[in-house]
């Protein structure tokens, strides 16, 4: 039997970026016990990186925005899958929880009438992100940081004890999330500390999962590494379903040059602020690229397009501002036509835009970027770049109203790790405003949960725990499990190497990019099932010396089981929509099909005990299941016109 230390808390919230933070402060504040738990320092959750701002419709800049034009804009960008009552709310909540913020002591720039300053972002259609400068996240993280130590020096001053009510655990990795044997309901998590390898349970009849998205399963990303998928797959594997993991979204504008820092965000503020992307031949590519469904919308000229920014009332937006999915697709056609930049990607000028001391005053921080890590000065010279995976809008189903995951009580999910808001595709600055309104919303949810299940609390066996520890241990131990499967059957013992978890996950990055990246094809998909089959037996023998402490192989050997899972799910559901749709496009299928606006793809694990060992390595641990999505409310279809919504909507929908 394993002995570990056990500590009881009402409400344990995996992640502390944007969303687990707004979620711990709420519980804490509805009066549960909440613990926090994050595999980085305090304060240095991803959400700190994000730069561009965020969205909220409080209509500082241009007076006709509302939440109803928030709301049409994000189904828009999502292309009409989004969970609809997910949309409404965000758009409904976003400018309080803005306004929230600034009561606990953020400060976003102003507007020359002292408001809070809205910029132009890619899909919206007026001024809405709310910004400090191009470091929005770090204004973020830092107002809940410090509203989490205003409320521990509360409960200093009432028990004594600066963590009675709230503790935040840093660098320790949660593995696994363990249930009641039962009745099934959650019942705490497995985690170990990241410096030391020392196990512990926290007991709980609320789990939070916040932990944000999947980009390290990706060559070419934005995303830090934390970003292995981890709440995604612990949900999978607790028995909640994933919803839509297809839609993964690339973003245009990430560095090309140099090879060392390929992907790093560019951000879409650059855009937003006048920027332009050229192609090798000096044109603006971008206005041959503008889709039916948007006509109407944007500008049928370069003069159009450029008098927008001084009168937008009287002019349509440039097509440099379409959703990142189609600006993505246009600069992938470009690179692939030939009229590429001289490292694979195109031109984004801000220098013949905006005077010098503009641009380091609204973009202090890609100024800085180019210059320090690519030797360019954007001041005075055009930007090479090109896509980079950015965002995953596919994530754990929950239930709209309040972030339970499906199918286990008494888990939430909210943030970047929850599917539903954002649909086929996120509209910039709509993460940072769903982390705050879903992060609330679950924390409320949680604690009333919490609180109403009284003194009888779900009961953790220590059966559990001793797998929960074997699983973490296995990669010391280099020879494989017996039941290893190849195609060719069962591999005896001496064939048995223990594998590199850095090879492996370097093969997997380059797997998904070459086959399940921005442009999709059959065959393509299909061989990365085979290749993603062959490292999940391979994974099993990823061996590590050396000791718990410390020990950086160790953590990437058990990442990686989530990594395959969740790369196995985008694949899968990839490969079963045959369909293009916002972050989802298949050279195969290359319209959008109104008859799969209804389905929603849910993966599965295919052990329905929720183990790993059971299941057949080479078939594959997911089964997908087809949902058809909940009509749309009438009063929010009547937002749009109808000859709008015959472009998205299946036949049936319409006539009903
Ligand atoms: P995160 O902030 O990533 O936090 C995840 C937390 O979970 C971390 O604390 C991590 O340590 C923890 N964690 C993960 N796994 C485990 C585990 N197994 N055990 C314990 N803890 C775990 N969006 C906007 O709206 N506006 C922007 O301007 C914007 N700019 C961006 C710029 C960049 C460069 C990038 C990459 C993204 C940007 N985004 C932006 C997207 C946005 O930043 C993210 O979607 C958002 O921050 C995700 O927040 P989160 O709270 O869900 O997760």
């Amino acid at each position: 039997m394993t002995t570990v230390e056990r500590q009881q808390w009402d409400v344990v919230v995996v992640g502390a970026g944007g969303a687990g933070l707004r979620a711990a402060i709420e519980a804490r504040e509805q009066g549960a016990r909440t613990a926090v738990i994050c595999k980085s320092l305090f304060g240095k959750a991803h959400t700190v990186m994000a730069e561009g701002g965020i969205a909220a419709s409080m209509g500082n800049v241009n007076d006709g925005d509302n939440w109803q034009v928030h709301f049409r804009d994000t189904m828009r960008g999502g292309k009409f899958l989004n969970q609809w009552r997910m949309a409404e709310l965000h758009a409904q909540e976003a400018p309080d929880r803005v306004w929230e913020l600034e009561t606990w002591g953020a400060l976003f720039d102003r507007t020359r009438d002292g408001k809070i300053s809205q910029r132009n972002f890619g899909g919206h259609e007026y001024p809405r992100l709310a910004h400090v400068g191009d470091r929005t996240g770090l204004e973020l993280i830092r107002t809940l940081q410090q509203k989490i130590v205003s409320l521990q020096q509360e409960d200093f001053k009432e028990h004594g004890d600066y963590e009675a009510g709230l503790k935040v655990f840093q660098e320790c990795t949660t593995t696994r999330i363990l249930k009641d044997d039962v009745d099934g309901k959650v019942a705490g998590i497995f985690s170990y500390e990241r410096e030391s390898g020392r196990f512990f349970v926290i007991e709980a009849p609320t789990v939070i999962l916040a932990t944000g998205g999947i980009g390290k399963s990706f060559k070419v990303t934005s995303n830090s590494w934390e970003y292995t998928g981890d709440g995604h797959a612990l949900a999978l594997l607790a028995g909640a379903p994933l919803l839509n993991m297809e839609f993964v979204q690339f973003h245009p504008t990430g560095m090309v040059w140099p090879p060392s820092v390929k992907g790093i965000l560019v951000t879409e503020s650059v855009r937003g602020d006048g920027g332009v992307l050229r192609n090798s031949e000096g044109k603006r590519f971008m206005f041959d690229y503008i889709p039916d469904v948007f006509k109407e919308k944007y500008a049928e000229s370069e003069e159009e397009g450029d008098r927008w920014y001084e009168d937008p009332d009287r002019n349509r937006r440039p097509p440099e501002l379409l959703p990142r999915d189609e600006v993505a697709r246009a600069i992938n056609s470009e690179v692939k036509a030939g009229r590429g930049s001289p490292h694979g990607g195109v031109f984004l000028d801000v220098s013949t835009r905006m005077p010098a001391d503009v641009i380091r005053r609204r973009l202090p921080s890609m100024y800085h970027q180019f210059k320090e890590l690519a030797d360019v000065d954007i001041t005075a010279e055009a930007m090479e770049v090109g896509p980079t995976c950015h965002y995953v809008m596919g994530g754990i189903a929950v239930e709209s109203d309040t972030a339970a995951a499906l199918g286990v009580p008494g888990l939430f999910a909210a943030g970047e790790v929850a599917g539903g808001m954002h649909g086929s595709n996120r509209l910039g600055g709509n993460s940072l405003s769903d982390l705050l309104v879903f992060g609330r919303r679950a924390g409320l949810h949680a604690a009333k949960y919490a609180a109403g299940l009284g003194a009888e609390r779900p009961v953790i066996e220590d059966s559990q725990i001793d797998l929960a520890a074997a699983e973490a241990l296995r990669p010391f131990s280099a020879e494989g499990p017996d039941e290893t499967l190849t195609e060719e059957g069962p591999l005896p013992s001496t064939a048995r190497p223990a594998e590199n978890p850095y090879t492996l996950h370097q093969e997997l990055q380059q797997a998904m990019n070459d086959l399940v990246g921005i442009i999709r094809r059959e065959e393509e998909m299909a061989t990365a099932l085979k290749r993603l089959a062959d490292l999940r037996v391979r994974a099993r023998r990823a061996g590590v010396e050396g000791h718990r402490q410390f020990n950086p192989g160790w953590h990437l050997a058990l990442d990686m089981r989530n990594m395959l899972l969740v790369s196995e799910c985008i694949a899968r559901s990839a490969l079963e929509r045959t369909e293009s749709r916002g972050g989802h496009t298949r050279e195969d299928y290359p319209g959008m099909d109104r008859g799969w606006r209804k389905v929603n793809l849910l993966s599965q694990l295919a052990d329905p005990t929720g183990g790993l060992a059971a299941t057949d390595p080479v078939r594959g641990q997911i089964r997908l299941v087809r949902k058809e999505t909940e009509p749309i409310r009438p009063d929010l279809l009547a937002l749009f016109e109808k000859e709008e919504l015959v472009k998205y909507l299946a036949e049936e929908e319409l006539y009903e």
